[in-house]
């Protein structure tokens, strides 16, 4: 039988009842004070996550790809430079890429991680290349002492994509512990509300520890001015609203018990559904934390996959398949001429990936149905 409240991908509802006095609270400051641009919220925010993640300068923004876009105008990168990025991924890096003059370098996927394969990045870089794109996908790190290793050498840049894996923490080889985001020389984030550390609309972020691309960064979202009414460079609009800030800072508060909710939830499901026939549970990177932006089983076959997911239907269980296609065979990027087959990894994990409901509020009565519909599944 359906537990009592019904099971949601991410339960928006029940985190905010949680919350909702502090919330409802930080909203009417704003209200009250009706500085809805730039207000004192905006700072307190950016200052909070800043040492949240111990970052030196952290930028709000509108929206996670507007993170990347920000990130990549303030490289000086030329038109056409080449820039490496995973092709199992959400579409937001690719598209800035595309969008700005640069052309996309698709790295296939690392199975036993679903991050990207650094091993595949040394030979694709040619003399416009110009930087690498590491997506931290569902929620830990890629393999950035190898990656961080193989831009130094070839002198690119690193953005980090930590749009899914806020909170996360890599080990280097030399055991240096430090927050995804934070590695490489830039790291962009979202606060869309399904994200690990989400608000009430659109919002995103970008950090830095330089200073010079701190300033440049800031600029540019600022439509390109240092001083009002002197735009040095070309700029765009990309604000995050102080209604929104105000929400973010009670949910950052919040963070740290809202990752170990997940971490539970996922350890659970670890507990209940490793050793089964029929698909793997997600698998770990070595030397991140996980912060299970998503929980992702990888089925042995496409066609019990199908099968899982209408049997989840059926019991009211919903479940979702992140990514159905590959982005070097999306219609919008054919004109960079990738074909079928380039990057079997990626294609294949397209048709057998099948990520569960995670979020911060799964309760055992909830995880122990979802559990036992699977198990049901595969008797
Ligand atoms: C959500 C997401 C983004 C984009 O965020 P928006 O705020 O929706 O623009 C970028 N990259 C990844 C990996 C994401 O998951």
């Amino acid at each position: 039988m359906n537990p009592k409240t019904a099971i949601q991908m991410v339960d928006l509802q029940k985190q905010y009842a949680h919350i909702k006095p502090e919330v409802d609270a930080a909203i009417q400051r704003v209200i009250d004070e009706s500085a809805f641009i730039n207000g004192g919220e905006v700072k307190l925010f950016a200052a909070a996550l800043a040492q949240f993640l111990e970052v030196k300068h952290l930028i709000p923004c509108a929206n996670g790809t507007d993170a990347l876009q920000i990130a990549m105008m303030a490289l000086d990168m030329p038109q056409g430079a080449e820039i490496i990025v995973p092709t199992f991924n959400y579409v937001a890096a690719v598209e800035v890429i595309a969008f700005l003059g640069f052309k996309p370098v698709f790295i296939d996927a690392n199975p036993s991680t679903f991050n990207l394969d650094v091993s595949q990045i040394e030979e694709k870089i040619t003399k416009q290349t110009k930087a690498i794109v590491a997506v931290h996908l569902f929620g830990q790190c890629a393999d950035m002492d190898a990656l961080m290793a193989i831009a130094l050498k070839h002198n690119l840049w690193v953005i980090e994509d930590n749009a899914q894996a806020i909170g996360a923490q890599y080990t280097s080889h030399a055991g240096k512990t430090q927050f995804a985001g934070t590695i490489g020389h830039i790291g962009t984030t979202s606060f869309f509300p399904s994200k690990n550390l989400g608000c009430m609309g659109d919002g995103g972020a970008i950090y830095t520890s330089d200073d010079r691309l701190a300033e440049k960064m800031q600029m540019i979202a600022n439509h390109g001015q240092k001083k009002k009414y002197q735009y040095e460079i070309v700029g765009i609009n990309s604000r995050l609203d102080t209604l929104q800030a105000s929400i973010l800072r009670v949910k950052l508060n919040n963070l740290k018990t809202y990752i170990k909710n997940r971490q539970q939830a996922a350890a659970f499901y670890d507990q209940q559904l490793n050793g089964n026939a029929w698909f793997e549970i997600p698998p770990i990177a070595k030397n991140s934390t996980h912060v299970y932006h998503q929980y992702t089983l990888h089925c042995r076959t496409a066609s019990f996959r199908t099968e899982l997911q209408q049997a989840l239907a059926q019991a009211q269980i919903p479940s979702m398949i992140y990514y159905p296609s590959p982005l070097h065979l999306q219609n919008a990027y054919t004109n960079f001429g990738y074909q079928k087959g380039q990057f079997p990894i990626a294609e294949m994990l397209c048709e057998k990936v099948l990520s569960l409901p995670m979020h911060t509020e799964l309760d055992n009565e909830q995880l122990n149905y979802i559990c036992n519909t699977i198990k049901e599944k595969t008797l």
